[in-house]
């Protein structure tokens, strides 16, 4: 079985919100095993809609549309499919009653203007709407079933689930598609898929693609079976063969975060950990405590941006960044190590460097950072220089992100 998905909106196309339904919805057909086709977002514009449903209608089985079915002037989805169908729009009494009784809950009399939501064209059947005063609308075009869902999220989320779901499901048949991903960090997308090439194959199932989102590499498996086991199975020994190419770069699975990755690492192996930040201002150390449970691994940290702070509060020489200034090597290894020592932590992180887009010179470019990590061993500090055309905040989330992923692979042993 396969679908199409509409969404209907001006501000859709005029980028004012974004399209949030057609992912949604198509997460949920996945997981029936119907194969989405197309996602397309039309204007409010009664023939491209006419138009784009009848396309959809030629060719798969399942339409979903969602938006369009307000009470204004602008909302065209009910007339479009009207249209589509040949027929007219008629008004079914119970559904006045029941946008009545929706604004008389709250309160409020019905606007007349509402009542152009309990029209619909005939030969279709309304769909309630438990949760707002637009009713969705199910009709069947030549083979075609067409559902169309209010545009607001929560509305059109409930209405799947209570209505076009128990629909679709006896009609899906055995088929499921299951997904993951796993996220990477330390290579660029070229060098992970390099290492997965024979399993980024086309026409491969399970099918492996990347995707990289602000220096973390995602590594999504797809896989199609005719039982969730069957699917299952195949998943399994894709995820494992991948996970063992890719070692360490993986850091976690399915939404997982790399500071939740280095939490567990900390949590783990009981050690503690204090951050001592210039450029990144106390950045580093929200990640560190935006995990819950955060206090059994995360001592303290100091946002020493200031030289004056650097010397005050962690003892950094003066004379030390009048000779190499405060982005160096010298001051980031200083600063962890007076950091470790004065939180007596297990490991401390510490960073500097020029966030931008202002402050870069010839020698030291926007985008220059060091990062120290002291431990019991000593102190090593890593220079990475992020490059000038990243915004600042860029700058500061990727060097948070290096930070972190250098204690994971310490913690790793590595
Ligand atoms: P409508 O049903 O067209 O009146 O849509 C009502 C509201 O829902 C719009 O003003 C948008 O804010 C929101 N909306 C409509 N379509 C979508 C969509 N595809 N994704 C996310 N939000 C949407
Ligand atoms: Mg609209």
């Amino acid at each position: 079985m396969n679908a199409a998905i509409l969404s209907i909106g001006t501000e859709l196309t005029l980028g004012q919100t974004v399209d949030t339904n057609s992912a949604w919805l198509s997460q949920r057909l996945a997981e029936l095993g119907i194969r989405v086709q197309w996602h397309v977002t039309v204007p409010d514009e009664l023939e491209p809609i006419r138009q784009e449903l009848e396309r959809a209608c030629a060719q798969v089985d399942v339409v979903l549309v969602t938006g369009g079915l307000g009470p204004t002037a602008d909302d065209l989805t009910r007339d479009a499919l009207a249209a589509l169908m040949g027929v007219g729009l008629e008004r079914r009494e119970e559904y006045v009653e029941q946008i009545r009784a929706f604004f008389a809950s709250r309160g409020r009399d019905m606007p007349e203007a509402n009542i152009v939501q309990a029209m619909f064209p005939t030969g279709s059947e309304p769909i309630t709407n438990t949760c707002g005063t637009a009713p969705g609308i199910r009709a069947r075009w030549k083979d075609t079933l067409i559902f169309i869902m209010p545009g607001v999220p929560r509305e059109m989320r409930v209405m799947y689930d209570r209505d076009v779901l128990p629909v679709l499901a006896p009609l899906a048949g055995e088929g499921v598609i299951l997904a993951s991903t796993l996220y990477c960090f330390g290579a660029g997308e070229s060098d992970i898929a390099e290492k997965i090439r024979d399993l980024m194959a086309r026409g491969r199932n399970p099918t492996v693609g990347t995707t990289a989102q602000q220096t973390v590499i995602g590594v999504r498996i797809h896989v199609q079976g005719r039982t969730r086991a069957e699917a299952q199975a195949l998943l399994d020994r894709d995820r494992e063969e991948i996970r063992r190419r890719l070692g360490t770069l993986v850091f976690g699975e399915n939404n997982d975060q790399l500071a939740a990755a280095v939490a567990a690492l900390l949590f783990d192996k009981q050690k503690t950990i204090a951050t001592a930040e210039s450029c990144t201002g106390g950045l580093l150390a929200g990640r560190l405590t935006d995990i819950p449970g955060s206090s059994r691994y995360f001592l303290q940290g100091v946002v020493t941006y200031a030289n004056e702070a650097k010397t005050a509060l962690l003892g950094v020489p003066a004379d030390l960044i009048a000779r190499h200034g405060a982005v160096s090597r010298e001051v980031a290894e200083v600063m962890a190590t007076a950091c470790r020592q004065r939180a007596n932590a297990d490991f401390a992180l510490s960073v500097t460097g020029i966030a931008g887009p202002g402050g870069g010179t010839a020698q030291k470019p926007v985008g220059l950072v060091y990062i120290g990590l002291a431990d019991a061993e000593g102190c090593q500090v890593t220079e990475h220089r992020l490059g000038d055309c990243l915004t600042r905040d860029e700058i500061r989330d990727r060097t948070c992100k290096a930070a972190l992923n250098r204690l994971r692979l310490r913690l790793l042993g590595e």
